[in-house]
């Protein structure tokens, strides 16, 4: 069988390998990238978050992105009935970016792997890892291209970016549920014919049908939008009773009184696809001589778009983390690795959970707004939940459910 030999293997060429993959190289590592599909292709995950920027331009994958001129996404609207609750990433308590993009992910992740061959990476299509050894830190991964022929990659770190292939976690019994409660979508993408010019075409609303269930409208600057709806399983499933994806989303359009007229006639531009118990979990994000990023480690929700931040931010600190281990430094990775991005998913998590109890909905649509409320939770939105500072984030658990209580309370005396 034939032989390669690399300091780094990352396993797919989605966002999370492509910002590991990039450090790597700016840094001298002799990094390959196997990627099982054919580029462009299409996957779930439009609408990223501020932090996501962090990590494209620290990998050198900035520049390259924001010449394609991806819709900008200043920031988020959820909407229930007619209370409307817009937040604005310039207005978030603390640092970080004000503004990020709404994108097909088919063009954005070719325009980030075609980039990432660019700056000298070798990237490899059509190839997938279908074995794996460890001896100690090394490893020797078996990979399959489209012919079948098969071939060792010998490599001294693997990161594992493969997403919903989650090889890693396949083939090492890594995989776990995930403790959120089972909820599945439906989405595709329509010529957005009725867009209105302004604000109003290019704003990513959260449409909310029942606390459960919502809708999303995540326009494009092509012309054309990405719409999806979200519930737990047993809900999708009953829209989706004879298999008819298309039907289904269009019963799950006309519940919106706000966008039938916008997207009601419209057809799809794919058979929509049905995506099922999206969340996932893992044992555990790291092991002798690997790393597990974005979606091949945890999954949590669509609500609030943290999918891709927390792809890239792993997809980052894994790539340090291994850099500095090539170098011949002992690397702490439950503290300095699990730990950490443990941290930023639980904050999630709370986020998450409370929103399909109906307590940060509660918060979302409370009137007279909290200016200084509305900043903090602002910034978990925008992904900065490592920001200790920001007490939404260091308290998220009794912050949510105690405020949420009290203007429950407050609106039962005033009834
Ligand atoms: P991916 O982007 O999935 O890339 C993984 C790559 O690995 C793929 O290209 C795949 O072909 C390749 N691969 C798989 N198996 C192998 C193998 N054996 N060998 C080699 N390569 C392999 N996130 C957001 O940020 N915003 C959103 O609005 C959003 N909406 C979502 C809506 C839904 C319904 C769902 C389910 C998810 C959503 N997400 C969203 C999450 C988002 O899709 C993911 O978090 C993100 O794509 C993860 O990036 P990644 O690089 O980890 O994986």
């Amino acid at each position: 069988m034939d032989k390669e030999i690399v300091d780094v293997l990352v396993i797919g060429a989605g966002p999370s390998g492509c910002v590991s993959s990039a450090f790597l190289k700016k840094n001298n590592i002799n990094v390959k990238v196997v990627e099982k599909t054919l580029f462009p292709r299409l996957v779930v995950g439009e609408s990223l978050i501020p932090r996501v920027m962090d990590h494209f331009d620290e990998a050198g994958l900035f520049p390259a992105l924001d010449k394609m001129g991806f819709e900008k996404k200043l920031g988020a609207r959820f909407m229930r009935g007619d209370e409307v609750c817009i937040f604005d990433f310039s207005d978030k308590f603390g640092e970080g970016w004000n503004w990020t993009w709404q994108v097909p992910r088919a063009d954005f992740d070719n325009t980030l792997a075609q980039e990432v061959i660019n700056k000298g990476v070798d990237l490899e299509f059509e190839t997938e890892v279908i074995g794996i050894e460890f001896n100690g830190t090394d490893s020797i991964a078996t990979v399959k291209n489209k012919d079948g022929k098969t071939k060792e990659i010998h490599a001294k770190f693997v990161i594992d970016s493969s997403g919903y292939g989650r090889v890693l976690p396949r083939l090492l019994d890594l995989e776990k549920p995930s403790k959120l409660s089972p909820h599945s979508a439906i989405f595709a993408h329509v010529k957005d014919i009725n867009r209105e010019e302004g604000v109003e075409g290019t704003l990513i609303s959260f449409d909310i049908i029942e606390t459960e269930v919502w809708l999303w409208v995540i326009p494009f600057s092509d012309g054309n939008t990405s719409i999806g709806i979200v519930g737990p399983t047993d809900y999708i499933d009953k829209l989706s009773e004879n298999g008819d994806t298309t039907e289904a989303l269009r019963k799950a359009i006309s519940l919106s009184d706000y966008y039938v007229k916008r997207f009601g006639d419209i057809d799809f531009l794919f058979e929509p696809r049905h995506l099922k118990d999206y969340s996932c979990s893992v044992k555990k994000l790291f092991g002798d001589g690997f790393a597990l990023t974005g979606n091949a480690s945890e999954f949590l929700d669509p609500v609030f778009s943290s999918g891709m931040a927390f792809a890239t931010e792993s997809g980052m600190l894994s790539a340090k983390l291994a850099l500095r281990q090539l170098n011949g430094e002992t690397i702490d990775w439950q503290k300095e690795y699990s730990d950490y991005i443990l941290y930023g998913v639980n904050v999630f998590t709370t986020y998450v959970k409370e929103w399909y109890t109906g307590n940060l909905q509660e918060l979302f649509f409370h009137q007279p707004e909290n200016p200084d409320v509305k900043r903090k939770i602002c910034a978990v939105l925008a992904g900065y939940v490592w920001d200790k500072k920001n007490p939404f984030v260091r308290i998220h658990d009794s912050a949510v459910k105690n405020l949420a209580e009290f203007i429950k309370l407050e609106k039962l005396e005033q009834q």
